[in-house]
C-alpha cells in the first residue's frame, strides 16, 4: 500500500519560486475569506514545517492550536491508516468501535458518570449543538461574554461577543445578552429564571488569550445552578491538555469542590489535525437530545475518532500534560526574563500564551518571525499568540527565546 505524500506529487517538490505560483493559483480558485496565504506548506514533522520553496519553520501555532501531537505523529498516522484501510465511514444509522471508545474516553477525562457525547466536525458545530441543547430546556435566553468567540455558523456567531463579526449577518438567532468577561456582578445581574444558558471560554483565545479571573468560572457555576440555567464551557481552544490539564476548567474546579459544567465544547486539538468536534453534556443536559433533535452525516466518523483516540493515548503515554506545564513555564518565564523594553508581559496558561507588546506591532513581529522561520500568530494588534504542538521540546522553546530579542529589535515601534 502506498500513502500519497507531498513528495509523491511532482508539482509540490521543494523548488524555489513554487510558493509564488501556488499563491497565484490559490487566489484564482479559493474564495477570499482568509486573505492571501502567507506561505504554502508541503510537509510537516513534529513541530517543524517546510514550505513549497524548501524553507524550514518551527511551528509555534500548530494550525490554530490543532496539531496537539505535532505533524505526522506516528500514533496518528498509524491509527488513521489502520482505520481507513479497515472501515472509513458508515454514517450515523450505524455505530463503530472508535466513536464509542472515544466517547467513553472523553467521559472518563471529564470524570462524570452521567455524561454523554455528541460528535460533530468542528468547534462551531460543537457550540451549535450546545445552543440547541439549551433551547430544549424550554427557555430561550442566553448570556454570553463580550469579546468571546464561539464560531462562524449563524448560531455560534450569535453567541460571539464581537459585533464586527456579527453585524453583516444579522438578524441572528436570539435572544443573546452580552456581559463583560470576568465580571461576576454583571453575571449575577444578567442571569435569572428565564436564562437557558451561559456560555463562556475559560480563556478567551481569539480575544487575545485572556484568562478568566480566578473564581469567575466557579461563580458562574454557582449562579447558573441557582437559576436553573446551563453552564456551557467552550473549551474548543483550551481543551485537550493545551493548558496543562485535560480541560481548563478542571484546574479551578478541583480547588472548589470539583464542580462540573453542563456542557463542554471541544474541537481543535481533539483530532490531532483531523476535523472533529464534540459536545459533552452532563446530567440532565445529556438527556435533552432525543432521536431527531440533531444530527450530522460525518460526526463520529471512525477515522476522525481513531485519530482522537491516538491523540489522547499519546498525551497520556508521553506525559504531555507534564510537558505542557514544563515547556509552557519555560516559555512564559523565558520571555519575561528577556526583560526587553518592547515587551509588556505574558498571558495565558500552559502552551496557550500571548506575548503582550508595548506597541501595536504584532503583525510586523509575526511577519519578521515567519521570515526567520518561526510561525506565531498576531492575535491582536498588540499581542502574539503561541499555541505550539504539545510535544514542543525545551530546545525548540529555547530557539524561539533566542530569536525573539533580535526580532523585536528589528521592529520600529509604530511602523505597522
Ligand atoms: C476556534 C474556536 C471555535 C470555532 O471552531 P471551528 O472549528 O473553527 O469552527 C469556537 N470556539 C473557540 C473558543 C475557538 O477557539
Amino acid at each position: 500500500m502506498t500513502i500519497a505524500t507531498a513528495e509523491a506529487l511532482p508539482d509540490l517538490n521543494p523548488h524555489s519560486g513554487l510558493s509564488q505560483v501556488w499563491t497565484e493559483r490559490y487566489t484564482g480558485a479559493l474564495m477570499n475569506t482568509f486573505g492571501p496565504p502567507k506561505r504554502v506548506f508541503v510537509r510537516g514533522e513534529g513541530a517543524q514545517l517546510w514550505d513549497a520553496d524548501g524553507n524550514r519553520y518551527l511551528d509555534l501555532f500548530a494550525g490554530i492550536a490543532v496539531n496537539a501531537l505535532g505533524h505526522a505523529h506516528p500514533l496518528v498516522v498509524q491509527a488513521v491508516t489502520a482505520q481507513l484501510t479497515t472501515l472509513g465511514h458508515v454514517g450515523n444509522f450505524f455505530a463503530t468501535a472508535p466513536q464509542i471508545a472515544l466517547a467513553e474516553r472523553l467521559i472518563g477525562l471529564v470524570g462524570a458518570r452521567d455524561a454523554r457525547v455528541y460528535f460533530c466536525n468542528s468547534g462551531t458545530e460543537a457550540n451549535e449543538a450546545a445552543f440547541k441543547i439549551s433551547r430544549l430546556t424550554g427557555r430561550t435566553r442566553i448570556v454570553a461574554t463580550e469579546g468571546g468567540f464561539h464560531g462562524r455558523t449563524m448560531g455560534a456567531l450569535a453567541l460571539t461577543g464581537k459585533s464586527a463579526l456579527r453585524a453583516p449577518f444579522e438578524p441572528l438567532p436570539g435572544e443573546v445578552t452580552f456581559v463583560p468577561f470576568g465580571d461576576t456582578a454583571a453575571l449575577e445581574a444578567a442571569i435569572d429564571e428565564e436564562t437557558a444558558a451561559f456560555i463562556v471560554e475559560p480563556i478567551q483565545g481569539e480575544r487575545g488569550v485572556e484568562p478568566a479571573p480566578p473564581g469567575y468560572l466557579t461563580a458562574a457555576r454557582r449562579i447558573t445552578e441557582r437559576h436553573g440555567a446551563l453552564l456551557i464551557l467552550d473549551e474548543v481552544q483550551t481543551g485537550i491538555a493545551r493548558t496543562g490539564t485535560w480541560f481548563r476548567y478542571q484546574a479551578e474546579a478541583r480547588e472548589h469542590g470539583g464542580w462540573q459544567p453542563d456542557v463542554i465544547s471541544l474541537a481543535k486539538g481533539l483530532g490531532g489535525g483531523l476535523p472533529i468536534g464534540a459536545s459533552i453534556a452532563l446530567g440532565r443536559a445529556a438527556e435533552l437530545f432525543t432521536p431527531g433533535s440533531h444530527g450530522t452525516t460525518f460526526g463520529g466518523n471512525p477515522v476522525a475518532c481513531a485519530a482522537g483516540l491516538a491523540v489522547l493515548y499519546g498525551i497520556e503515554r508521553d506525559d504531555l500534560l507534564g510537558n505542557v506545564q514544563t515547556i509552557g513555564a519555560r516559555l512564559h518565564d523565558g520571555i519575561l526574563a528577556l526583560d526587553n523594553p518592547a515587551l509588556a508581559g505574558v498571558r495565558g496558561a500552559g502552551l496557550l500564551l500571548a506575548v503582550e507588546l508595548r506597541e501595536a506591532v504584532a503583525p510586523a513581529l509575526a511577519e519578521a518571525a515567519l521570515n526567520a522561520g518561526f510561525i506565531v500568530n498576531p492575535v491582536t494588534p498588540q499581542a502574539i499568540r503561541l499555541a505550539p504542538p504539545l510535544i514542543l521540546t525545551a530546545a525548540q522553546a529555547d530557539e524561539f527565546l533566542a530569536v525573539l530579542p533580535r526580532l523585536l529589535d528589528q521592529l520600529t515601534p509604530g511602523s505597522d
